[in-house]
């Protein structure tokens, strides 16, 4: 896994991260926790764009990528989800990491790593080390201002971090 930035002329990176950012600020609004997601086709063309909604929907599985993905395979009508690319404002955890393999994501883009309190604690790059057909990994994009967002809403909130 690369956590060093991708040269990228078209600045697509930054801009789909911005596009997740906008998302998470979503989530942020609705009392859920600070993340969003955004999936795009192999021609980097949004196909869905989302946010947690654990707590508004009452949902321990209600992370960005899992929402995304399941949006991405109805709009495909198709449990693959081949070639496609995904976009998250911070490092997925493990179960979204599996559910991205599992989906047969091409290319994962991500900003902030993730957070200490992560439990299981399994940084992306030891889950995907254990995995046959593991997606490009793009690590570190606009990560200062995703962290700094994501602490702003721990902040503002209090409450202990539910993710
Ligand atoms: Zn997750």
């Amino acid at each position: 896994m690369g956590s060093s930035h991708r040269p990228d002329g078209t600045g697509r990176d930054e801009r789909l991260i911005r596009t997740a950012m906008a998302q998470a600020a979503l989530a942020i609004a609705s009392g859920n926790p600070p993340f969003g997601a955004v999936l795009t086709d192999q021609f980097d063309e949004i196909v869905v764009a989302g946010h947690n909604t654990q707590v508004s929907t009452s949902d321990p599985t209600a992370h960005a990528e899992i929402n995304v993905l399941r949006a991405g395979g109805a709009i495909r009508g198709a449990p693959s989800l081949d070639g496609w690319k995904l976009f998250v404002n911070a490092e997925p955890c493990s179960m979204c990491l599996s559910a991205i393999v599992k989906s047969g994501i091409a290319e994962l883009t991500f900003g902030a790593p993730h957070e200490p309190h992560l439990d299981p604690y399994l940084p992306a790059a030891d889950v995907l080390a254990r995995t046959k057909r593991p997606p490009r990994v793009t690590g570190g994009v606009l990560a200062d201002e995703c962290a700094a967002q994501i602490a702003a809403a721990r902040n503002e909130t209090g409450v202990a971090p539910v993710d």
